[in-house]
C-alpha cells in the first residue's frame, strides 16, 4: 500500500468560546484511486461513568493508566472519512452540527482547510445515527447542510429511528438521541436512500453490517484491487479498553454484549486481514492499524 500521509495542518476551528483548537490535523491515504482523507469535527466530553460502569474495577485502571486516560471523564475525538474520487465527494457521516457540545460541531472548518464545500459533497454515508454522526446534516435553520448530496443509510438504521415508538423504549438516558435523530431524518427524507448488509453502496465500498452499538450500524470496507481500509464508525468505540478487552460490555453501546461480539469479529477480521482502520472516535486522526497482542489487541496510529 502507498501511505502518502500528508499532515495537514488545519489551524483553528470555530469555536470561539473553545479554549482549545477543536482540531489539528487531518491524516491523508492514498488507496488506489480512492484520496481518503480524516477531518475533524472537534471532540467530546463524556462520563467516564458512560463507558466504565459495571467493568471490573482492579483491571480498568491497569488499562486506563496504561494508555493515560482518566476514568472519570473522556475527550474522544470525532474522525469524519472525507473519500474524492474522480468526480465524487464522500463523506462519511456528518458530524455533530452547532447543536450537540460546544467542543464539536468544526467539520465545515474542517472540509473548508480541505478546498472542500457543503455543496460539493455528492454522497454522505452514516455509519449510524447517533448526534455526533447525524446531527450536523441540519443547519441552524433546519435547512439541509449537503443540499447536492445523495443522504445513504442502514436499512435497519432507518428503520430503528424513525419508528415512533423508538422514543418510548430507548430509555431515559438516550430519549434525546431518538427525537434528535427522527426530526432530522425526516427533514431530509427526499435525499436518502437505503441499503443492506453485504450491498457495494457505490464502487468499491462494501457495507458490513456491525450492530450492538445502534441496532443497524454499519462499517465500510473500502477497496481498490487487494488494498482496503474499513471505516469503522463506533463499532470500535476507542483505543484503550475496546482493544484491551474488546470482550467487556460497553455502556456506550445500547445492546453492549451484542456491541461487544461486533467488536471481537471486526478487530479479527482487521487484524487477521491486515486492513487499516479509521476509526471515528481513535487518537492522531482516527487511522492506524490493529495488531494482536496475545489474547487482546492495540491500535497502533499510523503517524505513530
Ligand atoms: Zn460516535
Amino acid at each position: 500500500m502507498k501511505l502518502d500521509r500528508r499532515q495537514v495542518l488545519a489551524g483553528l476551528g470555530g469555536c470561539a468560546a473553545c479554549a482549545t483548537p477543536l482540531y489539528t490535523v487531518a491524516q491523508t491515504l492514498q488507496l488506489g484511486s480512492f484520496d481518503i482523507t480524516s477531518v475533524s469535527d472537534g471532540h467530546l466530553v463524556l462520563p467516564g461513568s458512560m463507558f466504565f460502569d459495571g467493568l471490573p474495577q482492579e483491571p480498568l485502571q491497569e488499562i486506563l493508566s496504561k494508555n493515560g486516560v482518566s476514568a472519570d471523564q473522556l475527550k474522544p475525538p470525532c474522525n469524519l472519512t472525507l473519500l474524492r474520487q474522480d468526480d465524487k465527494i464522500i463523506l462519511f457521516d456528518a458530524g455533530a452540527g452547532a447543536g450537540f457540545m460546544p467542543s464539536a460541531g468544526a467539520l465545515l472548518d474542517s472540509l473548508a482547510a480541505q478546498g472542500v464545500a457543503p455543496e460539493d459533497i455528492t454522497h454522505v454515508v452514516f455509519t449510524h445515527a447517533h448526534p455526533d454522526h447525524l446531527w450536523g446534516i441540519l443547519d441552524d435553520f433546519d435547512d439541509p447542510v449537503f443540499p447536492q448530496a445523495e443522504l445513504m443509510i442502514g436499512q435497519a438504521e432507518w428503520t430503528y429511528w424513525t419508528d415512533p415508538d423508538t422514543v418510548t423504549t430507548i430509555g431515559e438516558a438516550r430519549a434525546s438521541f431518538a427525537v434528535g435523530a427522527a426530526r432530522r431524518l425526516q427533514a431530509v427524507e427526499d435525499q436518502i436512500s437505503l441499503f443492506n448488509s453485504g450491498d457495494e453502496i457505490l464502487p468499491g465500498i462494501l457495507a458490513h453490517g456491525t450492530p450492538g452499538h445502534t441496532p443497524g450500524h454499519m462499517a465500510f470496507e473500502i477497496r481498490d484491487g487487494t488494498q482496503a481500509v474499513m471505516v469503522g464508525g463506533d463499532a470500535i468505540g476507542n483505543h484503550h479498553v475496546a482493544f484491551a478487552r474488546p470482550d467487556w460490555p460497553s455502556g456506550a453501546d445500547q445492546d453492549p454484549d451484542l456491541g461487544a461480539a461486533t467488536r471481537l469479529r471486526l478487530l479479527d477480521h482487521l487484524a487477521t486481514d491486515d486492513i487499516p482502520l479509521m476509526g471515528f472516535h481513535l487518537p492522531h486522526g482516527g487511522l492506524g492499524r490493529v495488531t494482536r497482542d496475545g489474547a487482546t489487541y492495540r491500535f497502533l496510529p499510523e503517524d505513530a
